[in-house]
Parts: C-alpha cells; structure tokens; sequence
C-alpha cells in the first residue's frame, strides 16, 4: 500500500516501540492496524482481522464503541481536565464511588493511575510508605513469582519474573524475592496436584520465614498469571498462599490488570473466581476497554485506616501523576461500566466461556500442542517441544509462525515464544468463538 509507504518509514525511523528488538530496530515490517468494529480489526491493506487478543487484554467492549467516544468527546468539552493535586472533578469521584460499589470486603479507597504498572507502582509504595509510617521501615521485601508480569516503571518491572526479560536492565533487587514457577504442567514426574499445591504454598510460607516476617511487606500475584503463559494456578492456591500472608502479617495484592473488569465473567476475579478477599487489587486495561488509558490500586479502608487521623504522624503520601483520575479517562470507565450493566456483559461471558473453554481443551489433541489451557475468555496455546524445558530453551518461532498462518486466515493472536495467547473481546458471540478457533485448529 503506497499510501503507507511515509507512515512505515516515519514509524520505522522514529517510534521505538514496547520490547523492540535492538537488532532489528528501524527494519520492522509491522502490520498497521487503522480501524475496528466489534471484535475485528482492519489494517491498512484492508484486511478484516478477528483481534484475538483484544489489543493487549483490554478492548472489552470491542472496537467502534460509539458511546465511549462520545462520552470521552462531552467530557472533553466540558472539563478536559484539571489537577487532581489540590481539586477534584465529579468525573473521577463518581468513578471511585463506582467501583468501591463493586469491589469486595473494605476494598474502598481508590488511587487511580496512568496504567497498571503505576498501579503496582504506588499500590507497593502505598505499602513501604504505610510500614515507614507504623515504625517498621526493615518490612520492605515484596515476594513475587517467577514468569509473573507486573509493569514496566522500575518496580513493577523489578517485581516481573521473566528470565527473558531481565538480562539488559537492571532490577531493584534488594526489594524483592521470587517463588519457582507455579504452571502445574511443569510439575514433577508423578507428582499428584495436591502435592504440587501443597509445595507452591510451602514455597511461599519457607520464603516469609527464610527471609523474615519483619522483612517482608507483601505479596503479589496475578489470579491468572497471565503474560507469563496463561498460568492457572491449581484450586484453593490463592486462598491458602493469602492465608499464609495473614499469618505472618503480609500483605496481599492481587494484580487484575488483566482479569479484573470482566475477563473472567465478574468485575474482579479475585473472590468471585477464587474466594479471596485481597488487601490491595490492581486494575487497568479494561476499567476503560482501553479506550483511553487509566489504573488504579484499590485499598482496603482497613490498611488506610491505620495510618491516617491522628496515627498519620504529619504524613504525606507524596506519590501520584499529572493524570490520576483524568476526568475524560474516568467518563469513559463510567460509561464502560454501563455498557458491561447495560447489555449484561459479565453474563454473557459466564454464559459462553464453556464454550470457549471445550474448544480450547480440544487443541491438546493437536500434535504441536504440548498443553492448552485457560480460564473464562483467557486462553494460551503453549506448543512446548519439551514441557518441562525453560522458555530460553524453546524453539523461538513456533509462537510466530502459528499467528502468521492465523493471519492470512483472519485471526490475529499473541505471539509469545512457544506460545500464542489470546483473549477476545468479551462481547464475542458463540459464533465467532467458533470462527476463532477453526482457525486455530488449522493453523
Ligand atoms: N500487571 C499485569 C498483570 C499486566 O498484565 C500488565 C500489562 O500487561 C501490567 C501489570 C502493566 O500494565 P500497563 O502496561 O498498563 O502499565
């Protein structure tokens, strides 16, 4: 398409994108994605493309959505914006009110971001600051997961357990501490899931004992840990590993960047999906359908309770952004979350996810497949040459070449090594699911 011919050369000349690939920098043959409508997207040579990650985990309400653009349009007209520092806008208050109605337990003070990695970001320095406060300033260390992704601001990416990930940048390692991989399909030869459950929580409790409960401020997990492979813990995980948490007085945050507004058939995973009641919950991504970027951490009065009034001690919680609350990031969450009440979303997706769960299950049979796995609208296609191998280990190009194929057939997934991910938009009909994996399966 020559008519793209500038916008490829400017591209290639002067955006460096997320992950790019040093070697290849300004070579990039990338496809261009122009318009959308529903669950498709179209790219500049006119192609019709089923997103089956819904760009990154987040166009909930699918492409097009009318009523968001003009939500975002009225709230632009009438107060774009203005510094949440020392005012307030009704957009952002109403939002908070909004989602303190949704969340569970005393889940109900909201600190919102520019995305979930400042969402990670301050719900961890929410913690340190509240343990300086309290006179316990040695309980800093945060226990993460190995493959785990939690952001890309110095923290959050310290807190990120991808081997892959961390060999040219340089962590806060002092901060943090990481648990074996927790994908039961890699576990021992002959080991029941009992007893692979029963050691990943073990894992947990040896870490907060080893290192000290004086040490250690919290935990972080994804319910679903997600960019890391669609790794479904086994049953009952969460609720023992936050049991541990509370028994040696740690904190729990639970990271629904991905899982949190809907993608798992419930506005927040965490207790609907696995019974657990957090003490911090991160969310991004879909809180807006990704229509316009906004996060937030979401605190348990509980935990703020302790450190404010007359325990405050003069303190100031000096961390926040230019854009926290940006009143047209908020009108377009508010009208997000309409739309999911509205059409009955959360239903819709509990109401079709067995069905996209059959199809999923049945690509095991695939001779490439060396595992398919998933929950709710998350799933992953994990061709391991060797189940039990490393990512490093694996051929690099399975994951690639699987979404070319899917590609010229009109179906975009998410590459990652071995792997392809995808999530749809949860406005996906039964139909399309079905269009979605024939594709799968031939490719
Ligand atoms: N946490 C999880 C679980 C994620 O999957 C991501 C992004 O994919 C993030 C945090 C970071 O979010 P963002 O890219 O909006 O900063």
């Amino acid at each position: 398409n020559t008519r793209f011919q500038d916008v490829r050369e400017w591209d290639n000349a002067h955006f460096i994108h997320p992950w790019e690939g040093m070697p290849f920098l300004g070579e990039n043959e990338r496809t261009f994605v122009e318009g959308g409508e529903g669950i498709y997207v179209t790219t500049e040579a006119g192609d019709r493309l089923i997103d089956g990650p819904a760009g990154m985990w987040c166009v909930q309400v699918g492409y097009g959505n009318t009523e968001i653009a003009e939500a975002m349009a009225h709230q632009a007209r009438e107060m774009a914006y203005f510094s949440p520092f020392n005012n307030a806008n009704s957009a952002p208050a109403r939002l908070a009110h909004e989602i303190a109605q949704r969340t569970s337990g005393d889940l109900n003070q909201v600190f919102f971001t520019t995305g979930g990695s400042t969402a990670v970001d301050s719900a961890v320095r929410f913690i340190k600051f509240r343990n300086n406060i309290m006179d316990r300033p040695e309980k800093k260390i945060v226990i993460s997961r190995q493959k785990a992704y939690h952001g890309s601001t110095y923290l959050a990416a310290s807190l990120s357990g991808k081997e892959r990930d961390k060999g040219w940048l340089d962590q806060a390692t002092h901060l943090t501490h990481f648990l074996p991989n927790v994908n039961p399909c890699q576990r021992a030869e002959g080991q029941s899931i009992e007893a692979f459950l029963d050691e990943k929580v073990a894992d947990l409790e040896s870490a907060i004992l080893e290192i000290g409960s004086d040490k250690v401020a919290a935990f972080i997990a994804e319910p679903i840990l997600c960019s890391g492979g669609v790794i479904v813990p086994p049953k009952g995980y969460h609720k023992r590993c936050l049991e541990v948490c509370h028994k040696h007085d740690v904190l729990y945050i639970s990271d629904e960047v991905v899982t949190g507004f809907g993608r798992l058939g419930h506005w927040f995973a965490s207790e609907d999906v696995f019974d657990i009641v957090p003490d911090i919950i991160t969310c991004a991504k879909g809180m807006t359908s990704g229509y316009v970027p906004m996060g937030a951490c979401i605190i348990s009065d509980r935990l703020v309770a302790d450190i404010s009034g007359d325990k405050a001690k003069g303190a100031t919680f000096s961390n926040g952004f230019t854009y926290s609350g940006h009143p047209v990031s908020a009108a377009a969450a508010l009208k997000n979350m309409e739309i999911f009440e509205r059409d009955g979303i959360l239903e819709h997706v509990r109401e079709i996810t067995p069905v996209f769960e059959s199809r999923l299950k049945a690509l095991s049979d695939l001779p490439l497949v060396g595992d398919a796995r998933g929950q709710g609208l998350l799933g992953c296609v994990d061709c391991a040459v060797d189940a039990k191998a490393d990512d490093l280990e694996q051929d690099k190009n399975i994951g690639a070449m699987i979404d070319a194929h899917c590609q010229a057939q009109g179906l975009i997934l998410r590459p990652i090594i071995n792997m392809c991910v995808f999530s749809p938009p949860l406005i996906i009909s039964e139909t399309q699911i079905h269009d979605m994996y024939d594709i799968i399966d031939k490719s």
